[in-house]
């Protein structure tokens, strides 16, 4: 499973710190219960970027990104067990505040993941 970490100016504005962490998990073998609140933009890379929130809490639960189709980026903070994720790439690196600490033990990108915009994720 790739997870990992994003420093891009919409992950660190809801997230409310320096990044946000996501899984990303193949839409069809994923199932959700309930509704969900959306907010879709456009993003640095040109794609759109749906966010999808609890519409009661506010609590970010997951987005889609136009590039990824048929992906889900689940958000680590909605996960009873954050542990399950081990994060394995890094991406809008460039953005990240200075006090940020970025763990340059995986694969780190300063922009998107290269090849995005081709279809292709990270192995
Ligand atoms: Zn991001």
């Amino acid at each position: 499973m790739v997870a990992g970490h994003c420093f891009c100016e919409a992950c660190r504005r809801s997230s409310g710190t320096s990044h946000c962490t996501h899984a990303m998990v193949p839409e069809a073998g994923f199932a959700l219960t309930g509704t969900l609140t959306e907010f879709a933009k456009p993003a640095d890379s040109g794609n759109v970027v749906t966010r999808c929130f609890c519409p009661t809490c506010g609590s970010a639960v997951l987005s889609r990104n136009s590039g990824m189709p048929g992906m889900v980026a689940l958000r680590a903070s909605s996960l009873d067990d954050m542990n399950l994720l081990s994060p394995n790439i890094t991406v809008y690196a460039a953005q990240a505040p200075a006090w940020a600490h970025v763990d340059e033990s995986n694969p780190v990108f300063p922009a998107e993941f290269p090849g995005l915009a081709e279809g292709k994720l990270p192995a």
